[in-house]
């Protein structure tokens, strides 16, 4: 029914997109948790799409099933409505573990939930992972570098974090999961693959998702003061979700299995990108404002990708021009929704 709703919105189109066949042999059974999410989805659509079975595991925290619901009723898709924090059991050969909150408001809301999801649900994962035989790409973050003291942040460095401030829900969270990946290949003979990604932007970002990209670009949609959060002198580096999407099927296809950094080594101040931005929406007339700091902001970012280049053969290909054009084009669309909708986001 929900499909049948979208379809007469002309929300989705009638057909499901193209999917390629594959035989029992090659079609590998994927579970994606968080696939509801911005990545997660972006990453079913291309695994469904190459013909594979995929089962996405979600419990719509900030995840929705819009982003998803071209899939439905598809007969090589599946969506269970499930925590991971708590014990989940299914059958797959490949997992990309990719749930948790990850705009620094949404983590920070409920912290200890958070690292809950990072501890507990990695563990769920890679029991499951150890039950089944199946390989493990854990979605780990530029975070664990914390905010760093090496520039750029190749894989090697261990990073400069807080472990009681604000972020440690998440950075800790996450430096957890990674020793739990490496501590399960070691001592369980787990398959992991552990992808520490870099700022990603791109379309079906939630409209509330409050990371940098999506606030800049529905203020300056809408002539509202784009709000640089300190003097907006930090940096960071942002990545197209496809080319992301790109990197993490590369890592789980290779048979590296240390750590690799997938993010686009482009590198802006937050008050450059700001006026990026705003000169990317035509007759824009907002203005751009600096306020109060963030506590513990990291002040530089950039990926070192010379461990991705060289075992994965990979590295961006969207340009931040082309990469932001498309992104605007789609708050467009969701902000003339949001209208529609009588002001509801859903
Ligand atoms: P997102 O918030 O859009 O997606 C996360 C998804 O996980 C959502 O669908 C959410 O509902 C789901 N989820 C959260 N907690 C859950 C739980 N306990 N059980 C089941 N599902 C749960 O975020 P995203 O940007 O798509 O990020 C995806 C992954 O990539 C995250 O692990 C994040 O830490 C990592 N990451 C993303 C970025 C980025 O810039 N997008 C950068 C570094 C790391
Ligand atoms: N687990 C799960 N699904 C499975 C297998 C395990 O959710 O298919 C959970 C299980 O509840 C356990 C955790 O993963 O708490 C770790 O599993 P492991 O086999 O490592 O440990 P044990 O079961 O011995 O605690
Ligand atoms: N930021 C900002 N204005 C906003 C949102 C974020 O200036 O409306 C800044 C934030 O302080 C940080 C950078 O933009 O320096 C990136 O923030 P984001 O929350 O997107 O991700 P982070 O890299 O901090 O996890």
């Amino acid at each position: 029914l929900e499909k049948k709703i979208a379809i007469l919105e002309g929300r989705i189109p009638e057909k499901y997109p193209e999917v390629k066949y594959l035989g029992y042999k090659e079609r590998k059974r994927i579970l994606v948790t968080g696939g509801a999410g911005f990545v997660g989805s972006h990453l079913v659509d291309v695994l469904m799409t190459q013909g594979h079975e995929v089962i996405v595991v979600d419990n719509f925290f900030t995840g929705r099933k819009r982003n998803v619901e071209h899939w439905f009723g598809h007969r090589n898709f599946e969506m269970i409505h499930h925590d991971i924090v708590n014990p989940l059991y299914v059958e797959a050969d490949e997992i990309y573990h990719l749930a948790s909150p990850a705009s620094p408001p949404h983590y920070m809301q409920n912290p200890v939930k958070t690292i809950k999801t990072n501890t507990l649900g990695t563990i769920n994962m890679l029991g499951l992972a150890r039950r089944v035989g199946a390989k493990i790409l854990i979605a780990s973050t530029s975070e664990v570098y914390g905010d760093p003291m090496v520039h750029p942040q190749p894989e090697s460095y261990w990073g400069h974090v807080n472990p009681i401030g604000p972020r440690a829900c998440y950075d800790e969270g996450k430096r957890v999961a990674e020793t739990l990946a490496y501590s399960y290949a070691k001592q369980e003979n787990v398959s992991v693959r552990v992808a520490r990604i870099f700022n990603t932007y791109g379309p079906r970002m939630h409209v509330s998702d409050g990371r940098v990209v999506s606030n800049f670009v529905m203020q300056a949609l809408q002539n509202l003061t784009i709000t640089v959060y300190g003097n907006g002198k930090q940096t960071r580096s942002f990545c197209y979700v496809s080319d992301l999407v790109d990197g993490l099927l590369s890592l789980m296809e290779s048979s590296y299995t240390l750590p690799v950094n997938i993010g686009n080594p482009v590198e802006h101040t937050i008050e450059e990108f700001a006026m990026i931005i705003k000169n990317l929406v035509p007759g824009c007339r907002s203005t751009v404002a600096t306020g109060a700091a963030v506590e513990d902001d990291p002040q530089r970012r950039r990926p070192d990708i010379a461990v991705a280049e060289a075992r994965l053969n990979w590295a961006p290909k969207v340009s931040l021009k082309d990469g932001l054009q498309r992104t605007i084009d789609y708050f467009r669309e969701e902000l003339s929704r949001t209208t529609f909708y009588n002001n509801q986001t859903y």
